[in-house]
């Protein structure tokens, strides 16, 4: 028998309300907001702007506030989505799909954004969908490059639910591709790793990649 989740629970547009902090522990605690406003109004006028113009008056704030948002992942220990699994005797493939994310390049400071998909084999204990979800999310909330996130998330599977095997695959457009540089609109970076008996093991990578695949 094979479990099959269409379209997670984090479908739509990605938010970045969606994400929730533990009780007590606010966001972006890393994020030293007084200093970054300051970064940024150094930065515009380096660009040659009048940071007290009144459009951009309020700009600098606005700013380090949103990346104190976009860098909550700092904050945020995947293993503790993780931690929360229940024992089921389960041993096929779980699938979960189209989660949708986004993330910041760490090259560029822009945004990447699409959908990740994970599937992985269980060892008695499953996890909730949703904690699949904000595993991606903590990750995804920080300097990013794709392929670390997808390393990442994929090994956190591995470590922290013990799974015997784990696939994630991610698909993202880059927006450091698409408005700067080479000017690639289209391009979709695809990523994947897989870890355990995915990898050993042909017939289940087989299973797994074309869980994961199937049309949308
Ligand atoms: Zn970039």
């Amino acid at each position: 028998m094979i479990a099959q989740i269409d379209d997670a629970i984090l479908s739509g547009p990605p938010s970045f309300e969606a994400i929730t902090q533990p009780p007590g522990v606010p966001a972006g605690l890393r994020v030293d907001v007084a200093r970054a406003e300051q970064a940024v109004r150094d930065l515009l006028c380096a660009l040659g702007e009048d940071p007290t113009r009144e459009g951009l008056r309020d700009t600098p704030r606005r700013v380090a506030k949103m990346y104190r948002e976009l860098f909550a992942g700092l904050d945020e220990d995947p293993a503790r989505h993780l931690s929360r699994t229940f024992a089921e005797q389960y041993d096929e493939i779980v699938v979960l799909r189209d989660i949708h994310f986004a993330s910041l390049c760490e090259h560029h400071l822009l945004p990447f954004m699409g959908r990740a998909h994970i599937a992985y084999l269980p060892n008695d204990r499953v996890v909730g969908l949703s904690k699949l979800a904000r595993t991606v999310d903590a990750f995804a909330r920080r300097p990013q490059v794709q392929e670390r996130l997808t390393s990442q998330v994929a090994d956190a599977l591995m470590e922290h639910l013990n799974a015997r095997g784990a696939m994630v695959v991610i698909e993202s457009e880059h927006l450091c591709m698409k408005v700067r540089g080479v000017n690639k609109p289209e391009s979709v970076m695809v990523t994947s790793a897989v870890r355990g008996l995915f990898r050993s093991d042909a017939a289940a990578r087989a299973e797994a990649m074309t869980l994961i695949s199937r049309s949308r």
